[in-house]
């Protein structure tokens, strides 16, 4: 393969849908907007059930010579795909700034976390497994479909893409509406690179994902996205009985124990609570504090917050974004109302009054002081820079109300004795829990949701396996052996073996060694 100066791309201004490795132009097209200043960006492809059909039937063309190729191949393949987006980086950090909203800090955890994501995975390979005398080994599904939402558009596009081709199976990524332009041109990338077929990307507006979702040539989704659409997601595959992995949202609770060290805590509680202005799945939007050091929480968390600045793509200082778009920003706006209507204690921040038309989805970070249990702000998924912080002082009590959500996707416990913090977290319920940490996920460790959180896991060995379908190969090996020897020797050392052991074998070496017993006695009858 050629270095990566063979795959530079000239241009990142115009956008079209790759499919089989040609750009495509689509007869309608559409622009999303620049969150920071409300300014319409670049078109892009709306595609048709037309470019649905041809992108599913590149993909399946190409399935079967991807899948025969060895991991190692494959992983070649993908080293080369990461290198080429190294070296775009300051073009992918400038397109990503904009369309996501992010501030160049965020963009940049956004392009390290998705290098490391691809470097990680490739680390790793399913192997066969023996279970007695069985093999168990991994077959690539088929066609994969990866639908993306607007929050992280590169990485969480990139920890399907590669889990997807590693394994084997092919792949059409779906950028949510509101942010195409990343995938876009990491198609673009990627038609220079990979076979024709393997790595398709459409856009589109909200008719695309039921397009693939019902596609009968599709043969897996991964989602991710909202719960709401997550269950939409389930029922539009189940007429196919797709494969499904569903990484859906959040309403993650951190636990302050009395005896946490305010100083190292709270900086890290707000930063996993405000960072990309609350919008990731699994920042933490709940803190439950000890009655015993609430206030000074709150006026430790207080003081933190007002030293994180806000502005747009181009602010190097900048830690709070404006909110991705309009949609979550109306949400947002309602939400921030209840702060009056509910009457609830603003410690920070507070009313928002919706934007002047051109000065971008920005929100106030704001802290709420101990609201009511049920208050909107505590029972449903945020998503946005507005926390309630919750007082409590029985360690039943904040159990029952951390998992009282009917989301599990993250929660921790903050304390200087870790053993004991430790001892709570296994109570947590939720995919994963940390001790004094949150957001902290990473590309060798299984990631998913228990209850509306989601269905199965991403990353890690478990998240490979995802994309595939489990084969037990059974190879009767004695066979030849019995061509070779004295059938009534073999015979007779069977009969004693299976009765000998048969009350300490398991009911598979029983059952194997029965069938054994039978052809042998068949084979002899052949033969008399
Ligand atoms: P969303 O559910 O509105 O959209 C997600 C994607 O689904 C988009 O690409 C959208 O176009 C597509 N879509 C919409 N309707 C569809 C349908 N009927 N069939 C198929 N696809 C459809 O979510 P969003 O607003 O883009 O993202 C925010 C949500 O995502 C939050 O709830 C957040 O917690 C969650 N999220 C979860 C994770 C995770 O890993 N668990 C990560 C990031 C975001």
């Amino acid at each position: 393969m050629s270095t990566t100066s063979a795959y530079k791309l000239d241009n990142f201004e115009s956008f079209y849908n790759i499919i089989d490795n040609e750009l495509v132009p689509t007869a309608k097209t559409r622009r999303a907007v620049d969150p920071s200043n409300e300014e319409l960006l670049a078109e892009v492809p709306v595609s048709t059930q037309q470019d649905v059909d041809r992108a599913v039937a590149a993909a399946q063309a190409a399935f079967p010579s991807w899948r025969d190729l060895s991991q190692d191949e494959r992983a070649v393949y993908l080293t080369t795909f990461v290198d080429a987006i190294d070296a775009h980086q300051q073009e992918f950090a400038q397109l990503l700034g904009k369309e996501a909203g992010k501030p160049p800090q965020g963009v940049g955890i956004e392009l390290y976390l998705l290098s490391h994501q691809i470097h990680e995975t490739l680390k790793f390979r399913l192997t066969e497994e023996q279970i007695e005398d069985t093999d168990e080994r991994y077959i690539p599904i088929g066609v994969g479909v990866g639908i993306v939402p607007w929050n992280f558009p590169m990485l969480l596009g990139i920890i399907k893409l590669v889990s997807a081709l590693l394994t084997g199976n092919t792949f059409i990524w779906k950028p949510s509406p509101y942010s195409p332009y990343t995938a876009l041109k990491l198609g673009e990338l990627g038609a220079k690179i990979f076979p024709k077929g393997v790595f398709n990307v459409l856009s589109g507006d909200e008719d695309l994902g039921p397009l693939l979702t019902a596609h009968p040539g599709v043969a897996k989704i991964s989602f991710t996205g909202s719960v709401a659409t997550g269950k939409k997601v389930m029922q539009a595959c189940a007429s196919t009985l797709k494969r499904v992995t569903l990484e859906l949202g959040g309403n993650d609770a951190a636990i302050v124990m009395p005896d946490a060290d305010l100083a190292m805590t709270v900086p890290k509680v707000a930063t996993m609570a405000y960072f990309h202005s609350g919008q990731v799945c699994f920042c933490i939007k709940r803190v439950y504090v000890h009655e015993a050091i609430y206030d000074a929480f709150i006026a430790a968390i207080v003081e933190f917050v007002k030293s994180l600045k806000s502005g747009g793509p181009s602010d190097a200082e900048a830690v709070l974004g404006p909110i991705q778009n309009s949609m979550q920003y109306a949400k947002l706006l309602e939400l921030y109302s209840q702060v009056s209507k509910q009457d609830l204690k603003v410690a920070y921040g507070g009313e928002a009054a919706s934007s002047q038309s051109g000065s971008g989805f920005y929100l106030p970070p704001t802290v709420i002081d101990n609201p009511p249990e049920d208050s909107k702000l505590v029972v449903e998924e945020q998503f946005g820079p507005i926390v309630p912080i919750l007082k409590w002082s029985d360690e039943e009590d904040v159990i029952r109300r951390a998992n009282a959500s009917s989301m599990g996707l993250g929660g921790s416990v903050w304390s200087k004795d870790i053993v004991a913090a430790e001892r709570l977290t296994r109570r947590l319920e939720a995919g994963t829990v940390w001790v004094n940490a949150h957001f902290e996920v990473g590309p060798q460790a299984a990631f998913g949701g228990h209850k509306n959180s989601g269905i199965g896991v991403e990353s890690g060995l478990d998240g490979l396996k995802g994309w595939c379908n489990a084969q037990v190969v059974w190879i009767k090996k004695w066979y030849k052996i019995i061509d070779r020897e004295d059938i009534s020797h073999r015979n007779t050392d069977l009969i004693k073996s299976t009765l000998e052991i048969g009350s300490r074998s398991s009911q598979n070496t029983r059952l194997s060694n029965f069938q054994t017993l039978y052809n042998i006695h068949r084979i002899s009858r052949q033969k008399t």
